[in-house]
């Protein structure tokens, strides 16, 4: 049986990964089959992530991760977990194609997913014009008009990098004030390409085989408008993946799997959660990173509870008083 298994590829999987086999735990991270990396495979400059002044592109960040997480022991399987029984002192993982692993301990860095408009058009025309991954997509939209929606930063990222292929990109958004940050905003701002459609929320996609426009719904007036385009770029935020962990671990009222305090600590013992997957808010590299710390720290103290304890309970209990006691220094 192995120590631990950590689910999701991740900033915070790959860091909890880097600190938990530095300290001799061997881990198993399972990366999914095709969305290894998360997040920031899709994402083009990365700007803010401290130690790189030039920035560093998202998909070469993970392969750094990766590589370092690797060099000092971890496995890595891509493939998907299909389920998990979470419950008692043997942790049970399993997945597509390479069979059940167990463990004494897991953590949950499965990040989030793409939030959808929820229309009835949207999925029949995915992969034809309709797109949550610009950098993924956005070559064959060269010389064409697109539409992306959302107001925040992604949705401005999004906007910025489909002008280097498209003629003219509306950006559509339900209120008349964006959530992205400032610097942002600013560049979606500067770019004549870009032109902002306020107060507007997509009600329908119309296409035969490809998008070919968007009704419009006003949000202040209630009237609907056409707008012809060829693409539309779903920029609206995240979900949180639980889906295999509903009935075994709480989660909040924001759908985010709950941990007690700062911890990564999750309701049952060995298991701990990490990442955006537990974080509703904040949603960085860095933040995600820090949390995958935080999860291999405390699986690290569970772990050597459990050695002198026996049992799972117990080591627990032993953990949160360490935990106490370091408060308390
Ligand atoms: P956010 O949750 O920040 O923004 C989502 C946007 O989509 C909001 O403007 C919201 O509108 C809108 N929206 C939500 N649901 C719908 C819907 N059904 N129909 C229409 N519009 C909808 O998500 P992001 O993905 O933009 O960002 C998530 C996190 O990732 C943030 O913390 C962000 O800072 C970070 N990020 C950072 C980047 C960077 O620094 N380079 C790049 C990308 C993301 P409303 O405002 O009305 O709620």
């Amino acid at each position: 049986m192995r120590e631990i298994i950590i689910i999701g590829s991740g900033p915070a999987g790959f860091t909890a990964a880097i600190y938990a086999a530095r300290a001799g735990l061997s881990p198993l991270l399972l990366a999914s089959s095709v969305e290894a990396g998360g997040e920031l495979m899709k994402t083009t400059d990365v700007e803010n992530f401290p130690g790189f002044p030039e920035g560093i592109q998202g998909p070469e960040l993970m392969m750094k991760l990766q590589e370092q997480a690797e060099k000092f022991g971890t496995e890595v399987i891509l493939d998907d977990v299909t389920s998990v029984q979470l419950e008692g002192d043997v942790k049970s993982v399993e997945t597509g194609y390479s069979g059940t692993f167990e463990a004494r301990s897991v953590i949950f860095a499965t990040g989030s997913a793409y939030r959808k408009l929820g229309l009835p058009d949207e999925e029949r025309l995915s992969g034809r014009g309709v797109s949550w991954c610009a950098t993924c997509d956005g070559f064959f939209f060269k010389t064409k008009t697109i539409a992306v929606i959302g107001g925040g930063d992604s949705a401005m990222e999004e906007a910025t990098f489909l002008t280097r292929f498209a003629e003219k990109v509306y950006l559509v958004h339900r209120k008349d004030t964006l959530r992205a940050s400032k610097i942002m905003q600013e560049r979606a701002f500067a770019n004549d390409k870009i032109e902002f459609v306020w107060n507007s929320e997509v009600v329908g996609i119309s296409g035969e085989n490809a998008v070919e426009a968007l009704t419009l719904r006003n949000t202040v007036d209630g009237t609907t408008s056409e707008l012809p385009v060829q693409g539309l770029f779903v920029a609206i935020g995240n979900d949180p993946r639980v889906h295999f962990v509903h009935g075994q671990l709480d989660l909040t009222s924001e759908g985010t799997i709950a941990v007690a305090g700062r911890t990564s600590k999750t309701n049952l013992p060995g298991v701990f959660a990490a990442g955006d997957v537990i974080d509703p808010h904040y949603r960085q590299a860095v933040t995600a990173a820090a949390s995958g710390t935080v999860a291999a720290l405390d699986a690290e103290q569970f772990l050597a509870a459990l050695d002198q304890t026996g049992d799972e309970e117990s080591a627990a209990v032993v953990a949160e008083i360490v935990d106490e006691l370091v408060a308390a220094e």
